[in-house]
C-alpha cells in the first residue's frame, strides 16, 4: 500500500511499478491527483461519445463526459484510490466466546469484467479471541473493498482475509449474496429476483468445525437442507 503512487501516467506507469495494480487492487492518490484523473478520463470519455456517434451538444450529452469520469474516480472506482479504513480494535475484556455477528451490510460494487453494478448484501460473524471490532468498521471494510472493479468470489476472501490478519479471532465467516447486473442487462439476461450468487469464505473454527457452521447459518437466518450440514466442505 504505497502512497507515493502517481496513477495518472496510465500505461507507462504500469509497466514501470510494482503492484497491486489489479482491478481490485489498491494505491492510494491525494486528491490533486484524482483531480488529474477526472481531467483525463473527461477527454476519453468525450472521444467515446464521439466514436458511437452521440452528439455532445445535445443538452442531455453536453456534461456526460465530465459526469463520466467523477463517477467512476470518486465514486464507483473510489476504495482503490483511498488508503485502507482504520480497523478500531476494542479488548475482549469479558470472554465473549459466541459468534458476533452483522447482517445487512450494503454492497455495492462494479464487476471487473464488465463495469457493470454488483448490488447485494453481506454478512460478517466471528468470534472473538483477545479483540472485538466497532461494527461500524465493518460496513467501511465492506464498502472500501467495494468500490472498485471486482470479482465477487475475491472480493469475499479479501474481506475475509483483511479480518482475520488485524482481528485474528477465533473464528471468522464472511457471506455475499449478490445480483450482477451483467448478467440482467446483456449476456443471459438473467431474471432480477432469481439471479443472485453467494459466495463464502471461513477462517480458523469456523473453517473446520461443522457446528459452528451450523451456528453461523441459524444467527443469519440462512436455511440449510439437512444433507448440505452433514456435507459442508471444509474451505
Ligand atoms: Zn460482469
Amino acid at each position: 500500500m504505497q502512497n507515493e503512487h502517481t496513477c495518472t501516467n496510465g500505461r507507462q506507469y504500469l509497466t514501470q511499478t510494482a503492484p497491486p495494480f489489479d482491478a481490485n487492487g489498491n494505491c492510494p492518490i491525494g486528491a490533486e491527483e484524482r483531480q488529474a484523473m477526472v481531467q483525463a478520463l473527461e477527454q476519453k470519455f468525450a472521444e467515446i461519445m464521439d466514436i458511437l456517434r452521440i452528439d455532445r451538444s445535445d443538452p442531455n450529452s453536453a456534461d456526460t463526459p465530465r459526469r463520466l469520469a467523477r463517477m467512476w474516480v470518486e465514486e464507483l472506482f473510489r476504495g482503490r484510490y483511498e488508503p485502507m479504513p482504520r480497523c478500531t480494535l476494542f479488548p475482549n475484556r469479558h470472554k465473549t466466546s459466541g459468534i458476533v455477528m452483522s447482517r445487512g451490510i450494503e454492497v455495492r460494487s462494479v464487476c471487473s469484467h464488465h463495469w457493470q453494478p454488483i448490488i447485494g448484501e453481506c454478512i460478517i460473524g466471528y468470534v472473538p479471541d483477545r479483540h472485538i471490532i466497532g461494527l461500524s468498521k465493518l460496513n467501511r471494510i465492506v464498502e472500501w473493498f467495494s468500490r472498485r472493479g471486482q470479482v465477487q468470489e475475491e472480493l469475499t476472501e479479501q474481506i475475509a482475509q483483511f479480518l482475520w490478519e488485524r482481528l485474528r479471532p477465533r473464528a471468522l465467516g464472511v457471506i455475499l449474496a449478490c445480483r450482477h447486473y451483467c448478467m440482467i442487462l446483456r449476456g443471459v439476461e438473467s431474471d432480477e429476483e432469481q439471479a443472485i450468487m453467494v459466495t463464502s469464505a471461513w477462517r480458523g473454527e469456523l473453517a473446520e468445525d461443522p457446528h459452528w457452521r451450523d451456528e453461523f447459518f441459524r444467527l443469519a437466518g440462512l436455511e440449510l437442507p439437512d444433507h448440505a450440514r452433514i456435507a459442508a466442505p471444509r474451505v
